[in-house]
């Protein structure tokens, strides 16, 4: 196996270096470790990731193609009810042989690169899942979220309304109903 004991995504390419069309399929799984989250959801420090990805020795470095998967947490943006949310992640990143070699972007920040012989993976991978991350997690596509008066979760109490006891709701119901009483009466103007 080609993996470091103890970080299962960081990779010995040791096998492509120097070799133009070598490539290593790999299955790696590992713990989700810090900072893969959003404000929204986050993926337990302890979760399994599992990675599947091809590493390809092109002329400008090795090309990474692959997907990466894991489960986060979240509560539903409409009813707080807890939601475990499935995250995969498409994975295409070109790591350059070396620091010297990598590109930099406008902020000078080095892209993508080689250490040594050791290829990391950890960075695409959690930058792909926080992508994948959604703005407002739903329990169900219909959630019928909260009842606005006294915050009971409508799905578990489908039947669920108010009696209107107070005078004034009572008296704007009433000319409510004169209203399209009228409406109703009126002939229609063509
Ligand atoms: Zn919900
Ligand atoms: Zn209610």
């Amino acid at each position: 196996m080609t993996t470091t004991d103890g970080a299962p995504f960081v990779v010995d390419v040791r096998a492509l270096l120097g070799k133009p069309g070598a490539y290593q399929r790999l299955t790696l799984t590992g713990a989700a470790g810090p900072n893969v989250a959003t404000a929204v959801v986050t993926v337990a420090e302890d979760e399994p990731v599992t990675a599947e990805v091809m590493l390809e020795s092109v002329r400008e470095g090795i090309l990474v193609t692959g997907s990466a998967r894991t489960t986060g947490d979240a509560v539903c943006s409409r009813c707080l009810d807890p939601v475990r949310i499935d995250l995969q992640a498409d994975l295409q990143e070109l790591y350059a042989w070396s620091l010297e070699e990598a590109e930099v972007d406008d902020l000078g920040e080095p892209g993508p690169h080689l250490d040594g012989e050791n290829l990391n993976l950890r960075p695409p991978i959690r930058d792909g899942l926080i992508l994948e991350m959604p703005l407002a997690p739903l329990c169900s596509t219909d959630c019928q979220g909260l009842c606005a008066q006294c915050g009971a979760r409508l799905d578990d109490d489908p039947g669920h309304a108010h009696e209107t006891s107070d005078p004034r709701w009572a008296a704007l119901s009433a000319l409510k109903a004169d209203l399209l009483d009228e409406q109703a009466e009126t002939p229609k103007e063509n």
